[in-house]
């Protein structure tokens, strides 16, 4: 930050609210370079700009300039000319880009993070965590791209005399819509492979956490990223993704499932590929021969983590008999002590942190409220902390919910889990997979075999063993996404860079048998037709 620069005030903005007073390192000249990167006010109709909100104290921290359909075509248009050239450059030289970008997030990672807090309000150490998500992301494909996108030469029909060749073009231009919950870590991790495979990239972020978005790209030009290349639009969803979608070659979708299937059903339209990463309602399983001296460290992260806003948090929890009453006991504790250690601080202070917005608070609050006002017991929590923030709201544990509470089958989203009994492990799986999602489940067990068979059993796309998530979200070589409502494909390893090209079949015949066959007569060409597969098929060939 240049020391010219100035911090805003308290006073009021033209908005009405306050303006806020900016952290250390975050500038109102910065914040205006920032949103000036966004495509708006270009062509269209004018939009009113967006008040962005520093979650923690509802103060104004600037206005985010909002795109119109029309700019959403000249953001595709122009990423579209820039990628032409990107794809013609070497593969080696595309990734010597993200080389300097690793290095460069890795320098800027406190101003990353403090970006990501202003935006949604997580803890100092939430943010860091997610600033490291696109640097192992980046490392991992700086391993793997070359071998993953190199040509692949196979036999053809017939070996020798003829070759098959599999090649991988990209897309063309891509659009990565990601939401508020960790808005640095998705928007910049998928555009990764997208843009190391050769396509130019559309971004549309969540509103509310625009800046942290706008800043990794900021980092991506000053890594030498072709500028034109990388393009953001941003507006309300409806208003702006429909056009989007209607110009782009494939959609990286990451929201909820609501919105996935709106998204699905537009690319089918258009005949267009789409990865969708959406919600969930995930289990933790602890069986009776569960170490709770490290499962219950774990299980508050699990389900408290980032105030319970990651995808992949727990809100089921479902515990032996023999070990109910201890697990609960115990999980209440740590969950309170958790709870006193809750703020708002551009430090390592706080612990818990704040939910993204007032209508999330509200949403956790209703499903909280309605399972208390049908009979469920709120064992600890279960309040806003008004005295905080406006968007602060306690750990809460539940126990007594009902399949007819919006709790016990919905995405709640927020800081609230229910702890569950049962007896048998088939009475654990059929729990867990009563659910229309399938995103990620937990099991905790001390025999992994017992917990591995159990595992194998669970519909979900991770399942993580005696851990809540970070060990399967954390291996960057293996894909990993959502099955039944929880999503359509996956990201990272092979299939996360592959998604974002085409691929295409080169046959190559050196001599014209095919031709020669022809004038055959039939009864001795089918009988060398079945020479020929038999020979094959022994010497594994085709
Ligand atoms: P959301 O679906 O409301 O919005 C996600 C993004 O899509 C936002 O940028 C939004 O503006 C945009 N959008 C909304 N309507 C659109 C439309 N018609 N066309 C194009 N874009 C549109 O989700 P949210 O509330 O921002 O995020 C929370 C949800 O995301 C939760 O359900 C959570 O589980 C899910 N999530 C999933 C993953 C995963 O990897 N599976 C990761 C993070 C969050």
């Amino acid at each position: 930050m240049s020391t010219t620069e100035t911090q805003s005030g308290s006073e009021a903005g033209t908005s009405g609210l306050n303006k806020a007073q900016l952290p250390p390192g975050i500038t109102e000249s910065m914040i205006d370079r920032l949103t000036g990167m966004v495509v708006a006010g270009k062509a269209g109709e004018k939009r009113e700009p967006f008040d962005m909100i520093e979650v923690y104290t509802g103060d104004l921290i600037g206005q985010l300039p909002q795109s119109s359909p029309e700019d959403v075509v000249a953001a595709v248009r122009t990423a579209r000319a820039a990628q032409q050239e990107w794809a013609s450059r070497s593969l080696h030289d595309r990734l010597a880009v993200f080389e300097r970008a690793h290095e460069l997030i890795l320098s800027e990672i406190e101003t990353i993070a403090t970006l990501i807090q202003l935006g949604c309000g997580k803890t100092r150490r939430m943010a860091i965590e997610e600033a490291c998500d696109t640097p192992m992301v980046i490392a991992h494909y700086l391993k793997t791209a070359e071998k993953t996108l190199k040509p692949k030469k196979r036999s053809g029909p017939m070996p020798i005399i003829t070759s098959s060749t599999e090649e991988h073009r990209p897309k063309g231009v891509v659009a990565v819509i990601a939401p508020w919950n960790f808005p640095f870590a998705i928007a910049m991790s998928d555009s990764t492979p997208a843009l190391m495979a050769g396509n130019g990239v559309v971004m549309k972020p969540d509103n509310k956490t625009a800046l942290c978005t706008l800043y990794g790209i900021e980092l991506l030009h000053q890594a030498g990223m072709p500028r034109g290349l990388v393009q953001v639009v941003c507006g309300s969803g409806p208003d702006v993704g429909p056009t989007l979608i209607d110009n782009v070659e494939f959609v990286m979708f990451t929201g909820s499932t609501a919105t996935g299937r709106r998204i699905g059903e537009q690319a089918g339209r258009n005949l267009i590929g789409c990865s969708l990463e959406l919600g969930g309602k995930n289990p933790m399983i602890v069986l009776d021969d569960a170490n709770l001296d490290e499962a219950i460290p774990s299980a508050t992260f699990a389900v408290f983590g980032n105030t319970g806003q990651a995808c992949m948090h727990i809100e089921r929890i479902y515990v032996h008999e023999r070990i109910h009453d201890q697990f609960v006991r115990r999980f209440v504790t740590a969950a309170e002590e958790l709870g006193s250690k809750i703020g708002a601080g551009y430090d390592f202070e706080p612990e818990f942190g704040s939910l993204v917005s007032v209508d999330q608070l509200q949403r956790v609050a209703a499903h909280v409220d309605e399972a208390r006002e049908k009979g469920a017991t709120v064992l600890t929590g279960g309040k806003p902390r008004p005295d905080i923030g406006p968007a602060f709201y306690e750990p809460t544990v539940l126990t007594g919910v009902t399949p007819d509470m919006a709790h016990a089958t919905m995405e709640t989203f927020g800081p609230v889990v229910t702890i569950y009994k049962f007896t048998t492990d088939d009475e654990a799986v059929d729990l867990a997979n009563a659910t229309t999602y399938g995103l990620n489940a937990s099991v905790w067990a001390g025999n992994l075999d017992r917990a591995r068979k159990l595992a194998e059993r669970i519909e979900a796309g991770s399942v993580n063993i005696n851990d809540g998530f970070v060990t399967t979200y954390a291996a960057k070589g293996t894909p990993s996404g959502g099955i039944k409502q929880s999503g359509v494909g996956t990201r990272h390893g092979a299939a996360g860079l592959l998604k974002y090209t085409d691929t295409i079949n080169i046959g190559v015949q050196k001599k014209q048998i095919m031709a020669a066959r022809s004038g055959m007569p039939y009864e001795k060409q089918l009988k060398s037709t079945l020479v020929t597969l038999r020979l094959m098929r022994r010497l594994h060939l085709g």
